[in-house]
């Protein structure tokens, strides 16, 4: 997204807001129901206290030991945090104490240890399962094939509350083509929904294709190009 280099932070944020707009426009849904999660990873605390300031609240991160810390300093703002990368189980407690949502659970394991940690801290986590869709990507997530297993594993650990799905596609630039595959994700919510209270959220789509992700039911998607410009790594 080049275009977005030069423009202000609030001008990116009313960019990416009024793409949602126009996505829920055009399928006959309410903005309000999309939640924008701001994917800060790589980028300054104060690059997020800038959009903070705009009235973003919702912030996703990648890597515990990056996040903490800017959480940390952020800390006289109310702000809610939603971890997005893979979990090392050596990590849950700590998750489990900064963040308010996980929207990459994957495994029993991880699930229990959230929990655990979770009711530890007196607290209840919000939780998404990812699911692996395409094969392709990163890799992460459970099986379409494994997914209700998983979820009746889960369901009775307390200091979790299993909210929705996540997915992180193969990207492509075919509209048909993430269109199919955001409403593979909607199909396994609503099939899953039927026997497990609660699961009603979809965390999905991406600086590239929220518009794709939007028509096909996402609630919540998980934006960081399009808001902070591009990530460098190298730093
Ligand atoms: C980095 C990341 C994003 C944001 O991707 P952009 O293309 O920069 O919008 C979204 N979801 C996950 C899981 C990520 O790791």
């Amino acid at each position: 997204m080049p275009e977005s280099l030069n423009t202000t932070p609030a001008a990116r944020l009313a960019a990416v807001k009024s793409r949602i707009d126009a996505a829920c426009r055009a399928c006959g849904r309410t903005a309000t129901d999309v939640t924008l999660v701001a994917v800060s990873k790589t980028h300054p605390p104060e690059a997020i206290a800038r959009l903070a300031d705009q009235g973003q609240v919702d912030f996703g991160e990648n890597y515990v030991k990056e996040a903490t810390t800017k959480i940390q300093s952020l800390s006289d703002r109310t702000l809610f945090w939603h971890f997005i990368g893979h979990i090392q189980s050596n990590k849950c407690a700590e998750i489990a104490r900064h963040f308010d949502w996980v929207h990459s659970v994957e495994r029993v394991k991880t699930a229990r240890r959230l929990s655990d940690a979770a009711l530890e801290a007196g607290r209840i986590l919000n939780v998404m399962l990812q699911v692996n869709l395409d094969g392709g990507g990163n890799k992460s997530g459970v099986s379409p094939a494994s997914l209700p297993a998983l979820i009746d594993d889960v369901a009775g650990f307390d200091g979790i509350r299993v909210r929705g799905l996540m997915a992180i596609p193969e990207p492509s630039p075919n509209e048909a083509r993430q269109r199919e595959t955001f409403a593979a994700l909607r199909r396994l919510r609503d099939d899953a929904a039927k026997s497990f209270d609660g699961l009603e959220y979809l965390s999905m789509g991406m600086s590239a294709d929220l518009e794709s992700a939007i028509l096909e039911g996402a609630t919540h998607v998980r934006i960081g190009t399009a808001l902070f410009g591009p990530r460098d790594y190298s730093r």
